[in-house]
Formats: C-alpha cells, sequence, structure tokens
C-alpha cells in the first residue's frame, strides 16, 4: 500500500500580492509538515500538466478561455476581487488541476492506494463558468469528473471540510446525481452560499461561528454517514481545506488537528467498503501556516491508513 503524494514546483511559484493570505510559503508549510513519517510507505511524484479535455469536463470553454488569457508575463492580474495571477499562475494552475487527474489514474490503476495532492491554486469556489475565492480550476470537480467519465466509475463522493462553502463544486455538480457532495461551513461567510440548497445529493451543513469540534462532530455525521453509506460511492474525495481550524485567520470556527483526523477516518470508515479505500484529497485553504501544517500531517496520516474494511 502506497500513499502517493503529489505536487509541483509552480505551486509554490503562484503569486497572488502583497498581504494576500493565499499566498506562496503555504506549499512549503504543508510539503515540509509531510516530510515527517507518516507511518505507511510514500511515494512522491510531480504533478504532470492537465490536459485541456479534463478542464472542459467541468468549466465552460469560455471560462478556460478567460483563464488562459488573464495570465500575466509579469506583474499581477486581477480576475475577480480575491482572484489574482502572477507569471507562473497558470502553469501552478494546469499543474494543480494535472495532479488531481494523475492522482486519480494512481489510485484508480491500483499503484497507489490513496493520494493527497499539496497544490495551488485551490479549487473548490470556481464554478462551472467563474474563477472566484483565489479559485482557477476547480480541481476537485477535475478529479471526480476524470475517475467518472474517463476511468467510467458510476458513482462517487466529495467531502469538503474546508470552513467556505463549496460554492463551485456545488454549482458544477448540481444537476450530476452521480456526484454525492457533502460540505461543512461557517454560516454566514464567504461565499454566503449553500445554506438553503435542497438535493438529495448535496448535503450541506451550515454552522455558526464559534463551532468547535465537539458539536461540529455529531452535526456531519448526522448529516453525512449514513447518507455516504447508502451511496456507496466507487471512489471519495476530499476538498481537504483546514481554515476551519482554531488559529486560523480567516474564519470562526474552532476545529483543531483531532478533528481532522477524525473526519478523515470516519468519512473511510463508512464509505472503505464500497471505495475499497481509493481516496483522493485536494488541498483547499488553510492560512495559518502553523496550524495548517499540523492540520494537513493529521489529515494525510489519516488518509494513509489500511481500509477499514
Ligand atoms: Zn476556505
Amino acid at each position: 500500500m502506497t500513499l502517493l503524494l503529489v505536487s509541483h514546483p509552480s505551486c509554490a511559484l503562484h503569486e497572488t500580492g502583497p498581504g494576500h493570505p493565499e499566498r506562496r510559503r503555504r506549499h512549503k508549510a504543508v510539503a515540509r509538515a509531510l516530510e515527517a513519517d507518516l507511518g505507511v510507505p510514500v511515494e512522491r511524484v510531480e504533478a504532470p500538466a492537465v490536459d485541456r479535455e479534463a478542464i472542459l469536463r467541468v468549466h465552460a470553454k469560455e471560462h478556460v478561455a478567460q483563464v488562459y488569457s488573464a495570465a500575466p508575463e509579469r506583474g499581477l492580474a486581477r480576475l475577480d476581487p480575491d482572484t489574482f495571477m502572477g507569471p507562473h499562475s497558470l502553469e501552478a494552475a494546469e499543474h494543480a488541476a494535472g495532479g488531481a487527474v494523475h492522482a486519480v489514474d494512481r489510485v484508480v490503476d491500483g499503484s497507489a492506494s490513496q493520494a493527497f495532492c499539496n497544490v495551488r491554486p485551490p479549487g473548490h469556489h470556481a464554478e462551472r463558468n467563474r474563477v472566484m475565492g483565489f479559485c482557477l480550476f476547480n480541481n476537485v470537480a477535475v478529479a471526480a469528473a476524470h475517475a467518472l467519465d474517463h476511468h467510467g466509475l458510476s458513482r462517487v463522493a466529495i467531502v469538503d471540510f474546508d470552513v467556505h462553502h463549496g460554492n463551485g463544486t456545488e454549482d458544477i455538480f448540481r444537476d450530476d446525481d452521480r456526484v454525492l457532495f457533502c460540505s461543512s461551513f461557517q454560516h454566514p461567510l464567504y461565499p454566503n452560499s449553500g445554506a438553503d440548497t435542497k438535493s438529495f445529493h448535496i448535503k450541506n451543513v451550515p454552522l455558526p461561528a464559534g463551532t468547535d469540534g465537539a458539536a461540529w462532530r455529531p452535526a456531519v455525521a448526522e448529516a453525512w454517514f449514513d447518507t455516504l453509506a447508502e451511496w456507496r460511492p466507487e471512489m471519495l474525495f476530499f476538498s481537504a481545506g483546514f481554515d476551519a481550524h482554531l488559529e486560523d485567520p480567516l474564519a470562526n470556527l474552532a476545529l483543531v488537528e483531532d478533528d481532522y483526523t477524525w473526519i478523515t477516518s470516519e468519512v473511510r470508515r463508512v464509505t472503505d467498503a464500497h471505495t475499497g479505500g481509493r481516496v483522493v484529497s485536494m488541498l483547499e485553504g488553510g492560512y495559518n501556516l502553523d496550524a495548517l501544517g499540523r492540520s494537513a500531517y493529521a489529515h494525510v496520516r489519516a488518509l494513509g491508513e489500511p481500509p477499514s474494511a
């Protein structure tokens, strides 16, 4: 059993401008934390660049054209109030999404059991036709669509525990009931969506500011676990954002590292029998560098555990 860690040097070069929380140092903070013993054999690979076809499964042609044409040769381009591209950003985005595709290929062909992609820019706010909230291409959506359309899987689940609603992922899969999407998030908070969603395959859990692990755990367990088990997903994806951490500066939930171990293990416990332990996890948010590193380590360590069923 090999745990695959996917990344690319360009992910450390994607520039967002002075004072921006989604900054270059996040990449190294996670990479450094994952140098510690993860308890299982680890293979580290450089993410290939994505094929345009894989992005076009989840994004409109106009969206892809906008990202490619906005990429600056020097300086910064501003695509929305929070979303910037520098000279290395397009390369980073191509390798972030390409890492997602590669991780799926390796987990489906059995040469890796689980995979974590330490990539940026993050993805879960990017909608089918809109860059948004630091996100250019929706990496986890690219991964899930590749598993479904290229590898022929019929049902997958995406669990998004970032502190912000995964509006982009919801937008992309709103009418695709091959995907069970589970998102917990502080509400109200950017992007202020998701609290009213009614769909049998989208399970949102809005939470008030101040929610800690003792309250978050039963809330997501009740909303998600029976549905996840009944869904019988053939593969599991995480949108792994760590900005619900107590020490995170962008939001006001109060999770700690042990909560990330818990959600990773518990979601696997209810899905491993169906997925065979096939999991791909994509880094999303997390803006306190120290808490980000510790939390990513807790999540990835639990990711590499052998299947529970
Ligand atoms: Zn976030």
